[in-house]
């Protein structure tokens, strides 16, 4: 009798701790890396879309590095909000409630231009020949369904969405698979 009560409580702890693994997946916690560049500071603004962009070093070096992707950024005074590396890895450069510099000229599909000020810009670490890996497909759909359980989000859309013509990123991304992940 004493070993089966022993088993069930295995057995319920086991499923607390199962379930705290999936809360733990959905929660989001960026490594910072707040930049002094590329953003504007505003009292208030209203969030209405994310914007998903692609980028890589090519000044030489690590395409995927991280901090030279930063300096690249420094000297364009350009930044998104966030950056995700090729592991998943979520870095936060600018906060949320900032205009950051990541759009350029663009367009909503309801007319409005100047994206930047009613958006929040994700940047994936990719080169123009290669895709998304899944650890960053997995990290944009949580981010994204994060941001969009804080705000009404009325519009998902890449950059090349709001820029045709001018910009093609994300660069060999299967954008209707990312779609079908979010809530
Ligand atoms: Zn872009």
């Amino acid at each position: 009798m004493i070993k089966i009560h022993v088993n069930i409580t295995v057995i319920l702890l086991f499923c607390f701790f199962a379930s705290i693994k999936v809360i733990a997946q959905t929660e989001i916690k960026p490594v910072e890396k707040y930049v002094d560049f590329g953003f504007k500071k505003v009292e208030a603004r209203k969030i209405e879309a994310i914007i998903v962009h692609s980028v890589f070093n090519n000044s030489g070096g690590d395409f995927y590095d991280v901090d030279l992707i930063l300096k690249q950024f420094s000297r364009y005074r350009v930044s998104a909000h966030y950056v995700i590396g090729r592991d998943g890895t979520i870095y936060q450069l600018v906060k949320e409630r900032d205009i950051a510099y990541h759009a350029g000229k663009s367009q909503l599909p309801d007319g409005r231009k100047g994206v930047n000020s009613c958006s929040i810009g994700i940047e994936l670490i990719i080169a123009f020949t290669e895709t998304p890996t899944n650890e960053q497909i997995q990290a944009l759909a949580a981010l994204t369904n994060n941001i969009k359980s804080r705000y009404t989000i009325k519009f998902v859309l890449r950059h090349s969405d709001i820029a045709p013509g001018r910009k093609t990123d994300p660069w060999n991304m299967n954008w209707d698979d990312f779609l079908s992940k979010l809530n």
